[in-house]
């Protein structure tokens, strides 16, 4: 028999995948070539030394720990969406008050703004509902004269507002992602 054929025996004694016939092979080989015992006393060697290493298993905690920094993050990270959402939301309001609702209590002039801005949405509402009740057509007029103005003057400068805010939330939460990452 081959010394190559042999190497493959050694292998299959290794694996416990070895036949009666096949063993008997092996140990006749072994008693008449030195190389072969060596290689076979080698590899059970090797194997016995595998085999005897000591379990190795992480510290009881160590997923408890892990866990728990995960979940941390999380909740940091959930609480920065958070004010994001927030600091977008408030941006919004500001930019309503400074470029929608200021300007039209301006040209409404200054008398009624000093009388606060609920007395002047009570009276506003109540002079539409006058309006409508008494003069229906200059109310479409005033309505479409006001959509106009909005249409005009305050329509491109709030979707730019807008979509500058969405476009500055997408980049942080975008950075955020890749920092999550
Ligand atoms: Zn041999």
């Amino acid at each position: 028999m081959e010394c190559s054929e042999i190497s493959n025996l050694i292998m299959k004694y290794v694996d416990g995948d070895i036949s009666e016939v096949e063993r008997k092979l092996l140990n006749k080989h072994k008693l008449s070539c030195e190389r072969c015992n060596q290689e076979f006393e080698m590899m059970t060697e090797m194997i016995k030394c595998i085999n005897e290493l000591p379990e190795v298993s992480p510290p009881y905690d160590f997923e408890a720990k892990v866990m728990g920094k995960i979940s941390k993050q999380r909740v940091r990270s959930s609480m920065l969406n958070m004010l994001i959402g927030a600091v977008g939301m408030l941006a919004f309001a500001y930019y309503m008050i400074i470029f929608v609702i200021l300007p039209f209590i301006q040209d409404a002039g200054i008398g009624q703004m000093l009388l606060g801005y609920g007395r002047f949405a009570l009276d506003l509402i109540g002079k539409y509902i006058m309006n409508i009740l008494v003069y229906l057509p200059i109310t479409i007029d005033n309505l479409l004269i006001l959509r106009n103005i909005m249409i005009k003057d305050y329509m491109h400068i709030m979707l730019f507002i807008a979509g500058a805010v969405m476009i500055f939330n997408l980049g942080l939460i975008r950075i955020i992602n890749l920092q999550r990452e």
